[in-house]
C-alpha cells in the first residue's frame, strides 16, 4: 500500500524537495559555525545565513536586519510577546489579542496576566473574525500591543489585518502578527499590513521543521525587544545560540519558492472541488469559518450525529485531522470552534481538511470518496 494521501498541510508541510536540495552542502560540507569568523568555514555559513536573511526579508516587504532567526513561530511568538512585554514596562501595561490564536499565543497572553498585566481578549463572529471596532474600543492610554494572527490554523479566518494596523498605527500601539498560515497563499507585506512584528514558521510553508523568523520594525517605529535567550549575542543579541545554518538556508528557499497568488488560486479551485463532491455526498455537511475571508486551501466541516474520531480511524488513508495537532494532543474541544460557537458535540463531530501544495485534482476524488464512505458508515 501507498502513503496515505496528505491533506494536513495546517499541521505541517512536506519540505519541497527543492528546499532539500539547497540544505543539503550545509549538512556535510559547508559546516562551519556562522560565528565562527576566523575561518573559511565559518565565513561561509555567515554568509549564507545573510543572503538567506535578505531573501527572507524582501519576501515579505522588510530589510534584512529585521529579520531574527527563531525555532520557529512558536518561539517567535513569544520573543515578540514576552521581549515587548519586558522592553516597555513592568506592571499594569495592557495587552490586547482575540480569542482563536494559535496556543503559543494566548499561553503567553495567561502568563502576561499571572505576571501584573492587563489583557483583553476579544471575541470572534461566527465566521471567526475579530472586529477591529472592538479592538478601537478596547485600546485604552496603557496598551503597548495587540496581536492578531493573519490566518486562522483550524477555520481558515482571515483576519482584516490592514485595517488592524490602520488603527494601530493611528493608536501609537505595536501591532504583532502570527502569519504562519498566511505565508503560502495570502503572501505578507509589512508595510501594507502596518505590522511591527510578525512570527514566520518554515515548515508551514514547505520549508524545514524547526526554523521560523520574527520581523521587527527598525523604523516608524523603532521597536524595542528584550531577547528570551540570553547567551553568546548572536541574532544583534536578540536571540543566541548557534544558528541552524542548513535550516535558515531552507526557509530562505521555502520564502523564495513561494507565489501565494498562482498557489491560493489553485488551491482554491481543488478545496471548492472536494466541498461540492463532499456537499453532494453528505447531506446536512456544513462548512465552518468564513466563506469570502478564507484560507484557500482549509476545509472544515462538521457532520452532525457522527464521530471525527470514528471517521479518522476508517479513514486510514488519508491524513486529515479532527483538530489542530496541539488541540488533538490534549484532547480537549477545541478553543477555536468553541469560539466561533461550536458545541462541544458539534466540535467532536468536525473536521478539518488542509489542501497544500503537492494535492492534485485526483487526489481530491478519491479523498471525497473514501471521506463519504467512511462517514456513512457511522
Ligand atoms: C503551526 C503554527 C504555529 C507554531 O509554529 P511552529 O513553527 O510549529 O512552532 C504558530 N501559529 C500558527 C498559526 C500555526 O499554524
Amino acid at each position: 500500500m501507498g502513503l496515505p494521501i496528505y491533506m494536513d498541510n495546517h499541521a505541517t508541510t512536506r519540505t519541497d524537495p527543492r528546499v532539500v536540495e539547497r540544505m543539503l552542502p550545509y549538512f556535510s560540507e559547508h559546516y562551519g559555525n556562522a560565528a565562527s569568523r576566523d575561518h573559511s568555514y565559518g565565513r561561509r555559513a555567515e554568509a549564507a545565513v545573510e543572503a538567506a536573511r535578505g531573501r527572507v526579508a524582501a519576501s515579505i516587504g522588510a530589510q534584512a536586519p529585521e529579520i531574527v532567526f527563531t525555532s520557529g513561530a512558536t518561539e517567535a511568538n513569544n520573543l515578540a510577546l514576552f521581549g515587548v512585554a519586558e522592553a516597555y514596562g513592568e506592571e499594569g501595561e495592557h495587552f490586547i489579542t482575540q480569542a482563536t490564536e494559535h496556543p503559543s499565543v494566548l499561553a503567553i497572553f495567561r502568563r502576561l496576566e499571572e505576571r501584573g498585566r492587563r489583557v483583553t481578549i476579544l471575541p470572534v463572529d461566527g465566521a471567526g473574525l475579530v472586529d477591529p471596532d472592538a479592538i478601537r474600543r478596547a485600546l485604552t492610554e496603557r496598551t503597548v500591543l495587540v496581536s492578531v494572527m493573519a490566518v486562522n490554523h483550524e477555520i481558515g479566518s482571515r483576519q482584516p489585518i490592514e485595517e488592524i494596523g490602520a488603527l494601530c498605527k493611528e493608536a501609537g500601539v505595536l501591532l504583532h502578527c502570527d502569519a504562519t498560515q498566511a505565508l503560502s497563499t495570502q503572501g505578507v507585506d509589512v508595510g501594507a499590513w502596518g505590522v511591527d512584528l510578525v512570527s514566520c514558521s518554515g515548515h508551514k510553508i514547505y520549508g524545514p521543521k524547526g526554523v521560523g523568523a520574527l520581523y521587527v520594525r527598525r523604523k516608524g517605529p523603532r521597536v524595542a525587544l528584550l531577547p528570551r535567550i540570553l547567551g553568546g549575542g548572536h541574532e544583534r543579541g536578540r536571540r543566541s545560540g548557534t544558528l541552524n545554518v542548513p535550516g535558515i538556508v531552507g526557509l530562505a528557499e521555502a520564502c523564495a519558492l513561494l507565489d501565494p497568488a498562482a498557489e491560493g488560486a489553485r488551491l482554491d479551485g481543488l478545496t471548492e472541488r472536494l466541498w461540492e463532491l463532499l456537499r453532494a455526498g453528505l447531506p446536512g455537511v456544513r462548512r465552518n469559518g468564513s466563506r469570502d475571508r478564507r484560507h484557500p486551501g482549509n476545509l472544515h466541516i462538521t457532520l452532525d450525529g457522527t464521530e471525527s474520531a470514528a471517521i479518522l480511524t476508517r479513514l486510514g488513508d488519508v491524513a486529515i485531522s479532527s483538530g489542530a495537532a496541539c488541540a488533538t494532543a490534549s484532547r480537549k474541544p477545541s478553543h477555536v470552534l468553541q469560539a466561533v460557537g461550536l458545541s462541544a458535540e458539534e466540535a467532536k463531530s468536525s473536521l478539518r481538511i488542509g489542501l497544500g501544495r503537492f494535492n492534485t485534482a485526483d487526489e481530491v476524488d478519491i479523498a471525497a470518496r473514501k471521506i463519504i464512505d467512511a462517514a456513512q458508515q457511522s
